[in-house]
């Protein structure tokens, strides 16, 4: 399989090469050349299957032509450790928890399954030269990342993060790990440290010096198994009864994890319609109501890994629509809410349901909540653990949240960073120097 970059100006790459450079050479998504429709009898089996079967469908469809089928099979099975269930939280509404994994969010899956997909491309070329993989972080790709690379051999890994603008609990999850990760502390915002990002994949001198990629949910090996929990989800709610008039909703912040169902959905899952719930940046909002699409500087709030201005993937989102408004809206709404929207909803639900959503979960919650329509059935994405957001949530439920073993571990390790200013000049020196 190949693929095309959304810009439309750079050759085709084989799925190594997207999985290598992450972003094409004239700054475009890469998107692979075809997009395989499952067959009817897997869908009308589905709900038999284990969510590893599931899964490794799925990902042959993507992978099966560029990655050797029992190498995969083992990929798609480690990374999948952990279960991602549906859970019944109010009538009609249900919560594909995506917080079981090692860092308790959903980036496990991706992070995991691209470091395993690199060291099998790194493995088979028999290279000596170590591989530096970048990635700017508004919270928990961060984590997702430096803990699915930990330990893995020829690679090493920078985490570039905003200074202040990440819960302790989040930042320990990076800073703590020593080995193969260092963690950057960049006087800025997620967006500059984005920037950072890709003005060094653009950089000519430092691609010439040292091998580098990118981890962001913009790699084609991380945005596109997330499309495995959304294939599981249907089989769950099928098992239920409750797959006709299927509704997935999604907090987006980047607008990976959306654009991965938005896959599935084309490769033939039977969704009805797609509800992306927005924080404050409400940018993508604005999109689907009016056509608009105007990017500006994110805005800090309590669901802060949604913190996003000028999301990536949206840029894929066009593409796959044939950069369609009608096409685009008429399959997905959206939902914004403010920061004291979220503490209220994760109140309610709580007092109503007794179902702890973190502030990212709460604005899919309640998403679905507003836009459900009579005869459908929706699950929303609880994105990560609301432990992990332990204050927020404390203050806004009036109860306690209990930490779980694997959090509380990181919680123990000494902090370790460098400081960095958002000049580019200044972290290409320090990664020259290192
Ligand atoms: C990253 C993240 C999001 C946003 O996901 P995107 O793929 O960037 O849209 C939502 N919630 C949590 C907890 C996250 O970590």
């Amino acid at each position: 399989m190949k693929y095309y970059s959304t810009n439309k100006k750079a050759p085709l790459a084989t799925l190594e090469k997207a999985v290598v450079k992450g972003l094409a050479e004239d700054r475009g998504l890469y998107m692979p050349e075809r997009i395989k429709q499952l067959p009817q009898e897997f869908f009308d089996n589905i709900d038999k299957m284990s969510f590893q079967e599931i899964a490794y469908a799925v990902a042959d469809a993507f992978f099966g032509e560029d990655v050797e089928a029992e190498s995969l099979r083992k990929i798609v099975y480690d990374t999948l450790a952990f279960d991602c269930p549906v859970v019944n939280v109010a009538e009609n509404i249900y919560s594909l928890e995506l917080f079981h994994g090692p860092t308790l969010a959903f980036k496990d899956v991706g992070a995991r399954f691209m470091a395993r997909l690199l060291q099998y491309f790194l493995k088979k070329e028999n290279t000596t030269k170590e591989v530096n993989v970048l990635v700017a972080t508004s919270g928990d790709t961060g984590s997702a990342v430096a803990n699915g690379f930990l330990g893995v051999d020829g690679i090493h890994v920078y985490v570039l993060y905003p200074k202040g603008k990440v819960s302790k609990i989040q930042e320990s999850q990076f800073t703590t790990l020593g080995k193969n990760i260092t963690a950057i502390e960049v006087d800025g915002v997620f967006d500059d440290c984005q920037a950072l990002v890709k003005s060094a994949f653009m950089d000519e001198e430092l691609n010439s010096k040292m091998k580098l990629t990118s981890a962001n949910s913009i790699n084609v090996a991380r945005f596109l198994p997330q499309a495995f929990y959304y294939f599981n989800a249907y089989a769950r709610m099928k098992a239920m009864g409750k797959a006709d008039n299927f509704v997935i909703c999604v907090p987006s912040g980047n607008f990976g994890n959306i654009t991965a169902a938005l896959f599935g959905a084309r490769m033939g899952l039977p969704v009805k319609r797609f509800v992306a719930a927005n924080n404050a940046n409400d940018i993508v909002y604005n999109y689907l109501k009016t056509g608009d699409y105007n990017p500006r500087p994110s805005i800090q709030t309590i669901a802060n890994a949604m913190d996003v201005g000028d999301p990536s993937n949206f840029a894929r989102i066009l593409d796959l629509y044939g950069n369609s408004h009608e096409r685009i809206s008429a399959h997905m709404t959206g939902a914004t809410y403010t920061d004291e929207e979220i503490r209220n909803i994760m109140k309610q639900c709580y007092e109503e349901n007794n179902y702890i959503l973190d502030p990212h979960g709460a604005c899919g919650y309640q998403a679905l909540k507003d836009l459900l329509k009579e005869g459908e059935s929706g699950v929303f994405c609880e994105t990560a653990h609301p432990a992990k957001f332990k204050e927020t949530v404390e203050s806004a439920i009036n109860a306690e949240v209990e930490i779980p073993a694997r959090l509380a571990a990181f919680m123990q390790g000494k902090k370790q960073s460098v400081s960095m200013t958002k000049d580019f000049a200044d972290f290409k020196s320090y990664l020259i120097e290192k």
